[in-house]
């Protein structure tokens, strides 16, 4: 097999395929007040991302992600599991949700073949959560979807956007959260790609500040970070119950073992979220190209995989608002 390789030798081993960017929340770090969405006719189908994945796994990507927007707003996404599921070459499927529709689709998923989901949750106090998603009434019903996956017996995560000044008095909340649970509970770094241009670097809150903060009240010790991983995971010394991960991406990205591939979901293929370059796929998947152009295409899209952002961090000239983050995924 012939892997997936960029001009600095990372080979691509995960893929995050959105598989639509309406959301049913506008979260304020994610959405412009005014969302522009994809025509319908250019979101790709079900058959195309499967093809997709088809090609990808033939070189070498084996754990796919499906998010969004909300990959649970898609009508059937459960069916595009199933068949990402049994596709030759995939080790696993995951989703990142935002958890409202996950009660009635939990159980649905996992027998689909969904090993695992992320739910973002960004405050345990509900006012405040339904003021960051920008829809009342909800808070309730994503904590029965984030129980309903685990009575599914789908491994659980929680993701939190860390943004200063509004929910990063909850640490200790979140991590008690864990240890009570078991669930993951995963701290990202604002990162800029709002639609608002609200992002500064005052508001980020980064993951070594975190650590500090976690640290007083915690013994925590790292685990080893896993190749490509831009989150590191901490374990409670005096609990076997409990993980905390801290999402680097800001602060410290591990660009150099860098191993994703994102797909809009308009069959964009993003190399990485702090460039602005984007490779379309749909014009050759809906002009009859056969499933080796494809894939030379998507090779040399990949060859030009831009190095990254961490010696942009010294100088402090990091990219933003590049697109925000719903018509990316994350
Ligand atoms: N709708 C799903 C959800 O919210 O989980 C999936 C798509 S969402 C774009 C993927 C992840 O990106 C979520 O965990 C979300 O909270 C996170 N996210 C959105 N905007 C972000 C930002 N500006 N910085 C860091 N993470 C962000
Ligand atoms: Fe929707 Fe997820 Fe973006 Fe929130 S973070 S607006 S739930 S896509």
């Amino acid at each position: 097999m012939r892997e997936l390789v960029d001009g600095y030798g990372r080979v691509a081993k995960k893929l995050r395929l959105s598989v639509t960017d309406r959301c049913n929340f506008r979260c304020n770090f994610c959405m412009p007040k005014e969302p522009v969405w994809i025509p319908r006719s250019d979101v790709l189908s079900f058959e195309e991302h499967a093809r997709l994945v088809r090609i990808l796994t033939s070189m070498g990507v084996s754990r796919i992600r499906l998010t969004g927007g909300e990959p649970l707003v898609r009508r059937g996404v459960e069916k595009l599991v199933k068949i990402i599921a049994t596709t030759p070459g995939v080790e696993e499927v995951t989703m990142t949700t935002n958890g409202f529709h996950l009660q009635s689709f939990a159980k649905t998923l996992a027998e689909a073949g969904l090993s695992s989901v992320t739910v973002s949750l960004h405050s345990l106090k509900p006012e405040r959560f339904e003021e960051i998603i920008g829809v009342n009434g909800v808070f309730h019903r994503v904590l029965e979807g984030i129980s309903a996956a685990k009575d599914a017996g789908l491994r659980v995560k929680i993701n939190v956007v860390v943004v200063r000044g509004c929910n990063d008095d909850e640490l200790y909340d979140f991590a008690e959260l864990s240890r009570r649970t078991g669930i993951t509970v995963k701290f990202i770094e604002f990162m800029p790609f709002d639609g608002e241009r609200l992002w500064n670097l005052e508001r980020v809150v980064k993951a070594t500040e975190m650590l500090d903060i976690l640290s007083k009240r915690y013994r925590l010790y790292p685990k080893a970070r896993e190749h490509g991983s831009t989150t590191r995971y901490y374990g409670f010394r005096d609990s076997s119950v409990g993980e905390i991960g801290l999402v680097s991406s800001i602060s410290e990205p591990f660009c150099f073992d860098c191993d994703r591939v994102r797909i809009k979901a308009d069959g964009k293929l993003v190399p990485c979220m702090f460039s602005r370059d984007e490779y379309d796929l749909k014009p050759l998947l809906r002009s009859g190209a056969t499933d080796e152009e494809i894939r030379e295409f998507i090779r040399w899209a990949f060859s030009r995989k831009f190095r990254g952002v961490e010696a942009m961090l010294k100088t402090g000239e990091l990219p933003q608002h590049i697109r925000p983050m719903y018509t990316l995924g994350g």
